[in-house]
């Protein structure tokens, strides 16, 4: 047992969150956020804030509240996280996902790494700030949704929908995956979050003949089905460099010391070391099989045959990836679209950019940060609809031998106790400041 009086508060606050099993199943199957939601309520209330709880659904509940700031002549930041995570089966981690297990010095749990561990340091830098009887700079939205790991619909896109007033005056954002550090050949940099890739969930439908197992069938839509994951699973799309990816691979290219011109951008990205888990992806589109579904009995030849797949663009390529998937698969498969939200890409400057690499410059001097696409979403994307222009900074120093990229969705999630620490104080810092 780890005694929680040498604990900071932010690791119990997660290890906490981490013990709400807020499993997200995806397609409305989820064990719901209220129970986290109802302990980040409490927190906030202790800080003599007013929260308020929306369900959009029995059991899915986010949690809103406004932080006055001093100026009032700034527009107000939204400070956000999500309390749901994506299922973990047990039988593949060294820990209990739910245990909120503290060992080595690490915190170990679905949710340390996404995103239960920036939830707990909002909720703690926002809480030095008013325990300190201070304000923060400008008015703060502190927002955590449920159902981010389903694209939001029950969670940030139902309350940017039905309650945006909740979020007036508000013209940035500032939540997930970035901000952590890398390793670049011995040299930590930051990386922070300046855009997203687009998402088109889609469903294949094959059809063929329903018949006996032991009859001569050609037209069998498993068969049909498999060619065109297949088609879809294999191949390789384009390098597609845009704005944010085209300075990340120069800046990269710099403090590597080597030339993109000469290497591609793939080998620039690939002496990023555990990085490149998440920046390979975002050079090009991604469209992976995820799931498939066919067939009752051993001998009766169904007569459909899905499959789910994953499908990332680059901001505004949606229709484009599309019409080639529909070629790739052929006229005989259906192509359904699940679900679909678009990709923001926003410029590496500008006072709030300034403002967190200044405060990073404060707490690790001489480490650079830089700008990438995330090749999956946030709920940044249902902000974006108020005008809101999200950033993902959850800031963390990290020891460079751990893969924190490849812990997201992962197995063995854990966030060292020291970087939620490091995070707490320049969150603390930037509010204070900006
Ligand atoms: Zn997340």
């Amino acid at each position: 047992m780890t005694d929680d009086s040498t604990l900071d508060e932010t690791a119990i606050i997660a290890r906490d969150l981490i013990r709400f099993d807020t499993t997200n199943y995806g397609e409305g199957k989820s064990n719901g956020e209220t129970d986290a939601a109802e302990y980040v309520e409490a927190r906030l209330s202790a800080l003599g804030l007013k929260p308020q709880l929306f369900d959009s659904d029995p059991g899915r509940t986010s949690v809103v509240a406004r932080v006055a700031g001093r100026n009032t002549e700034k527009p107000a930041l939204v400070v956000h996280g999500h309390l749901d995570v994506v299922p973990a089966d047990p039988r593949n981690w060294s820990v209990d996902p739910f245990g909120g297990v503290i060992k080595d010095g690490l915190l170990w749990g679905r949710g340390a790494v996404d995103m239960k561990n920036m939830d707990a340091m909002i909720l703690t830098a926002v809480g030095d700030i008013l325990n300190a009887g201070e304000q923060p700079e400008r008015d703060l939205v502190v927002a955590f949704f449920a159902d981010e790991e389903d694209g939001g619909r029950r969670g940030s896109h139902h309350l940017v929908d039905n309650h945006p007033e909740l979020f007036a005056g508000a013209t940035e954002a500032i939540s997930e995956v970035g901000g952590y550090s890398i390793d670049l050949e011995g040299r930590r940099a930051y990386l922070l979050q300046t855009g997203e890739k687009s998402l088109v969930w889609i469903k294949l439908i094959a059809r063929g003949q329903a018949a006996h197992g032991s009859r001569l069938i050609r037209d069998n839509a498993i068969t049909r089905l498999a060619e065109a994951v297949v088609a879809i699973g294999r191949t390789d799309w384009p390098i597609q460099l845009t704005a944010t990816t085209t300075r990340l691979i120069d800046e990269l290219g710099r403090l590597l010391d080597v030339d993109p011109e000469r290497v591609g951008p793939d080998e620039v990205v690939l002496r990023t070391g555990t990085a490149a888990g998440f920046i390979l992806a975002t050079l090009r589109a991604t469209t992976n099989p995820t799931l498939l579904e066919a067939g009752y009995k051993h001998n009766v030849i169904p007569d459909t045959a899905e499959a789910l797949v994953d499908i990332r663009t680059l901001p505004g390529d949606e229709d484009r990836v599309l019409a080639e998937v529909q070629r790739l698969v052929g006229d005989d498969v259906e192509v359904q679209i699940m679900h679909r939200d678009i990709g923001l890409e926003a410029d590496f400057g500008g006072e709030l950019i300034d403002a967190i690499t200044g405060t990073l410059e404060r707490h690790d001097p001489g480490a650079p940060v830089l700008p990438y696409l995330l090749s999956g979403g946030t709920d940044n994307k249902a902000l974006s609809k108020l005008g809101i222009t999200g950033y993902g900074f959850a800031p963390l120093r990290l020891p460079k031998d751990l893969d924190f990229p490849g812990m997201f969705h992962g197995v063995d999630e854990r966030v060292p106790l020291d970087a939620l620490v490091f995070g707490r104080a320049v969150l603390r810092d930037l509010l204070s400041s900006y």
